[in-house]
């Protein structure tokens, strides 16, 4: 199914380097890298370059917790890398109903330009 553990998707193959994208980032657990369909000026992913289960965020159990702050913590480190200190938005798409399309957990890092709240 859409969030079975064992395939493999598209971010792994990023992560594998098998496939191009502009990598912004890259530590031990975490990549961060361009969005190909940006959704505005700025638009980053960071993922956990271990899925390690996380195919989305309600997968979460107890030992995803110090990982899940990895990756937050990242997402402000890449902003400020990225010069998005006017601000910017963090977004995890969960499931079918929250239009997550890829199956291996990412936070949207959206920015360069005045947002509007409430999302569609
Ligand atoms: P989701 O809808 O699952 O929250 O977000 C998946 C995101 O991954 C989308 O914004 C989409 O544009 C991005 N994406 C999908 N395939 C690729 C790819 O091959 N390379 C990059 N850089 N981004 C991708």
């Amino acid at each position: 199914g859409l969030d079975d553990a064992d395939e493999r998707t598209i971010f792994d193959k990023i992560v594998a380097k098998e496939i191009p994208a502009t990598i912004l980032y890259e530590d031990a657990l975490a990549m961060a890298f361009r969005d190909v369909n940006p959704q505005a000026k700025t638009h980053f992913l960071v993922i956990p370059k271990i899925r390690a289960g996380l195919t989305r965020l309600s997968k979460a159990t107890e030992e995803h917790k110090t990982l899940l702050g990895h990756l937050m913590y990242t997402a402000s480190v890449v902003a400020k890398q990225e010069n998005l200190d006017a601000g910017y938005r963090c977004v995890i798409n969960d499931g079918v109903e929250g239009c997550q399309s890829v199956y291996h957990l990412h936070v949207h890092v959206i920015g360069g330009q005045q947002l509007s709240w409430p999302p569609g």
